[in-house]
C-alpha cells in the first residue's frame, strides 16, 4: 500500500482500507488523465503477479499496449454513464502471459483529479461465477414466483371468502374513513364498492346509531384502546326496509404500513330473533286461548292474536274465523277482527300494541273493551257463509284436506269459491283449517287488506301453527259449552221429574184412598148388614132368649171382625216414622207366639222356635215389629187349617239377623209370588190383603228386607233380614 493513503479524504479512512486492503477481487484507482494507477490492492498483485513496487505509477498501457487506441471511447463512455463493464478485456501479468478480465469500472475523484476505480476479476472465474449466480437467481426466481402465486391465491381465496361472508364487513381508517367494504355491505345498501369507499362513517350510518347510540365513540375507543367492541340487538330501520335487528361488532386491526385501522362485522339476526319472538308469540297466544272457556272471547283472543302487531302478534291487517255449523250444514264465519279503513287500521292497532305489551295482558282488559259485536267487520261476519258440501273450493277444502292455502290473487284462482271471494274483497289471503284429529272445526282466515303487504311464507307458516292451536281451544271451549247446556238440560230434567213424581205420588196416595174406601165400604158391608140382620131379629122377638143368645153372639163376633179391619186399616194408613230402641229380637218373636198359639191348638199345628245363640241386639220399634211378625205368623197359620208345622229361626246371616217364618201349608202359587206384598192383594174371603204390605212398609223404615220363597202344596218361608247396628 502506498503513502498516499495519507492523504485521502474519507474519515474512516482506517476502515476504509482495511475493507479496500482485504477484499477478494482486485482494485485499482487509475488516474482518468495521466492513465497511472493510483491505488491498488494486495488481489491486485495477486491477479497480475507484480510487487507493490513494480505497480506504483505503473500506466494502464504498460498492463495493455492497445488500449492506447480505445482509451478515449471509454473515458467517454465512463463520462458518459458514470460506469463501463467490460465482460473480457486482456491484460498482460507480470511473467508476460496474458489473461481474460473482467472490469466493472465507475467513475470517482482522487485527490482532485479525474479518475476511475475499477474492479478487476479474472473473466473466467467471472463467468463462471455469474452463471453460478445467474442459475441462482432464476432458482430464486421461480421460487419467488411460485411463492408469489401461492400468495396471489391465498389472496384471491380470502377476498373471495370475506366478499363471500353473509356478515357485512367493512374497514375503516384512522379518519373513520371506509377503506374496504365486502358485497354483503355494498349490495345490500344498493351501492356499488366504488360508492362507498372513502366515505366517512358519518356519511353511512345513521345519527341515532352514530350519536344517539354511541357508535362513533365506540369505534375511537377501540382506535385509541385497541379493546373489542360487541353490541347485540340494534334495531335498524330504514325507509323502504321492514326493521332489522342487527348485532355490531368493531375489532381493531393493522392496515398497510401497520397503520391501525378498525374492522366493523354487522350481523343481521333479524330472523333469529323473528323465530324467538314466534315462539314466544305461540306461547303466549296458546296461553292466553288455554285460559278462557268462554268461546266469544276466546274467539276474540285468537283473532287479535292473528291481527295486532308488535309483540302482541302476528300481524295480519284482518282475520277472520269461520266455524262449521253441522245442524245448519254450513261454514260460517263467528267472528272477524280488523279495521275497515286504514284510519281504523291506525287507531286499532296503535291502541292495541301500543298499551298492551302483551297478549295476556290485553286478554285481561278484554271485558273494558267493546263487546265484538259491536267491532268493526259486522257486516262481513254476517255474509261469510259457505255450505259445508262445497269441497271443492276454499275455504272448505283448506277444512277437508287440512292443509293451509295461500292464495296469492284470489279472483284468478279456480281454487276459491268466487262468492267467497266478492265478500272477502281481497285477492291475497290465507286460509289455515283448524282440525283436532279428524274432527273439522273451522277456518281461520288472514289477510294485510289496508297495507297490502306481501304474506310470507313465515306468516303463513305461523298462523298455521296458530290455527292448530286455537282448533284445540275451541273444540275444548265448544265441549265445555256443550257440557254445560247438557247440565243445564239434566237439571231442568230432573225437576220435571221431581214434580211428575210428585203428581203420581199425589194421584197415587188418591188411588189408595180410592181402593182403600171400596175395601173397607165391602169389608164393612158385610159383617154389617150380618149385625143389622140379627139385631132386628133381636128386635122382633126380644123373647126368644135362647134364639137371642145365638144372635147376640153372631153379632159380638161380627163386631170382632170390624174392630180388626178398622186395626189394620189405621196401622196401615198411621204415618211412618219408627221408634227404635237396641233391644233383642228374641222375646218379641216369642210374645208373638204366645198371642197365636191358641188358634195353632185348634189347627192342630205344631211349633218349632231357634235362634242361634249370643245374637246381637238390633234398633228396633219393637210394637211395629211385633205388629210384623204377628201378620207373618197368622198368615203361615191360615196356610195351614189342617194341621202342619210352624217353624221360626233366627240366625246370622252376614251383617244381618236372618228370621224365618215357615209353614208346611198350601204355598204360593208362581204368579201370585210378585203381588203378595201389595197392598189389598189377598185370595181369602174374609182377607184385607193389607198385612204383608203393611210388613213391608214396616220393615222398610227399619232398612231391613223381606223375602219369600214358596213351593205349592209344600209351604211358604217368609225370611226377614235385619241389619246389624253399629256397635
Ligand atoms: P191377607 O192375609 O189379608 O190375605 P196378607 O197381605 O197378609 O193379606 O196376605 C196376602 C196374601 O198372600 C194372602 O191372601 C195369601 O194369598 C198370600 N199368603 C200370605 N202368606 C201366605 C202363606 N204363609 N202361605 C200361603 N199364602 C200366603
Ligand atoms: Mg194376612
Amino acid at each position: 500500500m502506498n503513502d498516499a493513503s495519507g492523504t485521502k479524504p474519507a474519515q474512516n479512512s482506517s476502515v476504509w482500507k482495511a475493507v479496500f486492503e482485504r477484499a477478494a477481487n482486485a482494485i485499482v484507482v487509475v488516474s482518468l488523465e495521466t492513465g497511472q494507477v493510483i491505488e491498488w490492492n494486495q488481489a491486485t498483485l495477486a491477479l497480475f503477479g507484480y510487487t507493490a513496487e513494480q505497480v506504483a505509477g505503473m500506466r494502464l498501457v504498460e498492463l495493455q499496449p492497445a488500449i492506447r487506441t480505445q482509451r478515449e471511447a471509454l473515458r467517454r463512455q465512463l463520462a458518459e454513464a458514470g460506469s463501463l463493464f467490460i465482460d473480457s478485456f486482456p491484460l498482460r501479468r507480470a511473467d508476460g502471459s496474458e489473461i481474460q478480465v473482467a472490469i466493472h469500472a465507475v467513475r470517482t475523484s482522487y485527490d482532485g483529479q479525474e479518475a476511475f476505480l475499477a474492479m478487476l476479476q479474472d473473466a473466467a472465474q467471472a463467468r463462471d461465477l455469474q452463471t453460478r449466480l445467474a442459475t441462482q437467481a432464476m432458482q430464486l426466481r421461480a421460487e419467488l414466483t411460485s411463492q408469489a402465486d401461492e400468495y396471489l391465491h391465498l389472496k384471491e381465496f380470502f377476498e373471495n371468502v370475506i366478499d363471500a361472508l353473509p356478515l357485512r364487513l367493512l374497514v375503516l381508517d384512522e379518519d373513520l374513513r371506509i377503506i374496504h367494504a365486502n358485497p354483503a355491505y355494498y349490495l345490500q345498501r344498493g351501492v356499488t364498492r366504488e360508492q362507498i369507499i372513502g366515505q366517512s362513517v358519518r356519511d353511512v350510518f345513521p345519527k341515532e346509531l352514530l350519536d344517539e347510540a354511541g357508535l362513533e365513540r365506540a369505534l375511537q375507543g377501540t382506535l385509541t384502546t385497541g379493546e373489542r367492541v360487541w353490541w347485540s340487538g340494534f334495531r335498524e330501520q330504514s325507509v323502504g326496509h321492514p326493521e332489522r335487528i342487527i348485532n355490531i361488532r368493531i375489532d381493531p386491526c393493522r392496515g398497510l404500513e401497520g397503520r391501525a385501522c378498525l374492522l366493523i362485522s354487522i350481523e343481521d339476526v333479524s330472523e333469529r330473533y323473528r323465530q324467538i319472538y314466534e315462539r314466544t308469540l305461540l306461547q303466549e297466544v296458546s296461553q292466553a286461548m288455554l285460559s278462557t272457556l268462554d268461546l266469544p272471547r276466546l274467539l276474540h283472543a285468537i283473532l287479535t292474536g292473528m291481527t295486532a302487531g308488535g309483540a302482541v302478534g302476528l300481524g295480519f291487517n284482518r282475520a277472520i274465523l269461520m266455524l262449521v255449523d253441522n245442524a245448519a250444514g254450513v261454514l260460517k264465519a263467528e267472528m272477524a277482527v280488523g279495521p275497515e279503513d286504514v284510519h281504523q287500521a291506525h287507531t286499532i292497532w296503535s291502541e292495541v300494541t301500543g298499551r298492551y305489551r302483551t297478549l295476556q295482558d290485553f286478554l285481561q282488559d278484554y271485558d273494558r273493551l267493546p263487546p265484538p259485536q259491536d267491532r268493526p267487520l259486522a257486516d262481513l261476519v254476517e255474509r261469510l257463509v259457505v255450505p259445508l258440501s262445497d269441497v271443492e273450493h276454499l275455504p272448505m277444502s283448506a277444512l277437508v284436506s287440512g292443509n293451509t292455502v295461500y292464495v296469492p290473487d284470489a279472483r284468478n284462482d279456480a281454487r276459491v269459491n268466487s262468492e267467497f271471494a266478492t265478500v272477502m274483497d281481497s285477492d291475497e289471503f290465507v286460509v289455515a283449517p283448524l282440525r283436532v284429529g279428524e274432527t273439522q272445526i273451522g277456518v281461520a282466515i288472514a289477510d294485510n287488506f289496508i297495507t297490502h303487504k306481501m304474506i310470507k311464507g313465515s306468516d303463513t307458516h305461523l298462523l298455521t301453527s296458530l290455527a292448530n292451536q286455537a282448533a284445540l281451544a275451541v273444540e275444548r271451549a265448544q265441549l265445555f259449552r256443550e257440557a254445560q247446556e247438557r247440565a243445564e238440560e239434566l237439571a231442568r230434567a230432573y225437576e220435571e221429574l221431581k214434580a211428575a213424581e210428585q203428581d203420581r205420588l199425589r194421584n197415587e196416595r188418591l188411588a189408595t184412598v180410592g181402593t182403600v174406601t171400596a175395601a173397607v165400604t165391602h169389608e164393612i158391608r158385610n159383617p154389617l148388614s150380618t149385625i143389622g140382620g140379627f139385631a132386628r131379629a133381636i128386635l122382633r122377638d126380644p123373647h126368644d132368649t135362647e134364639r137371642n143368645r145365638r144372635s147376640a153372639k153372631i153379632i159380638v163376633e161380627e163386631a170382632d171382625r170390624l174392630e180388626e179391619l178398622l186395626r189394620t186399616v189405621l196401622d196401615f194408613s198411621r204415618p211412618e216414622g219408627v221408634n227404635v230402641q237396641r233391644t233383642r229380637i228374641e222375646p218379641i218373636v216369642e210374645s208373638v207366639l204366645e198371642l197365636t198359639a191358641e188358634q195353632r191348638e185348634r189347627a192342630g199345628i205344631d211349633l218349632s222356635w231357634e235362634a242361634e245363640p249370643d245374637l246381637p241386639e238390633l234398633d228396633l220399634d219393637a210394637n211395629q215389629i211385633r205388629q210384623v211378625l204377628l201378620n207373618l205368623v197368622k198368615n203361615a197359620d191360615e196356610a195351614m187349617p189342617n194341621g202342619g208345622l210352624l217353624a221360626l229361626t233366627a240366625r246370622l246371616a252376614g251383617n244381618a239377623v236372618a228370621l224365618a217364618v215357615s209353614d208346611t201349608g198350601s204355598g204360593i202359587p208362581q204368579g201370585d209370588l210378585s203381588f203378595v206384598f201389595d197392598t189389598f192383594f189377598t185370595t181369602k174371603p174374609t182377607g184385607t190383603g193389607l198385612g204383608l204390605a203393611l210388613a213391608r212398609k214396616i220393615l222398610d223404615a227399619h232398612g231391613a228386607r223381606i223375602e219369600v220363597s214358596s213351593l205349592p202344596s209344600q209351604g211358604t218361608t217368609f225370611t226377614v233380614y235385619f241389619p246389624i247396628p253399629p256397635a
